[in-house]
């Protein structure tokens, strides 16, 4: 993610990004979902056991990872669900632009592009293709 996009983030939700050693190594094209999850993170939960943990969630790391944008979270179990959720998402989001993507390798990569995008990297002469898989349970989930 550009440095300046990164240091916005930082400023508008200091709460989560309390650490500043955490980074943001996504392409620009996830802002949106970042901006999903940041602003849902930093709602107040319904459950009231929940609430009072509400200023201690943070952000550990976000990455992308095989395609998917993936943020490794402290907080309650009921945002982590949440977390998962936007994660999702981001197979359908193009980490290059924001438009509908689907995820293909780009140079041996797993990467979640549109067709707009993967045209650029096929007119830059890399190697790539479509990925056809079915959303398999990631069973580690909350590796870090
Ligand atoms: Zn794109």
């Amino acid at each position: 993610m550009h440095p300046a996009l990164e240091a916005r983030f930082k400023n508008e939700f200091p709460t989560l990004f309390r650490d500043s050693r955490v980074r943001c190594y996504i392409e620009n094209g996830w802002e949106g979902l970042l901006r999903i999850l940041c602003l849902t993170l930093t709602q107040p939960d319904e459950t009231p056991s929940d609430s009072e943990f509400e200023s201690r969630t943070i952000l550990i790391q976000v990455k992308q990872r095989y395609g998917c944008l993936r943020a490794y979270i402290s907080s309650t179990a009921a945002r982590q669900r949440i977390k998962f959720h936007v994660e999702r998402e981001s197979y359908l989001v193009c980490e290059r632009c924001g438009e509908d993507g689907r995820l293909a390798t780009v140079e041996g990569w797993i990467s979640t592009v549109c067709q707009e995008c993967a045209d650029m990297i096929r007119a830059d002469g890399k190697e790539w293709r479509w990925l056809e898989v079915g959303f398999e349970d990631e069973s580690d989930e909350d590796e870090s």
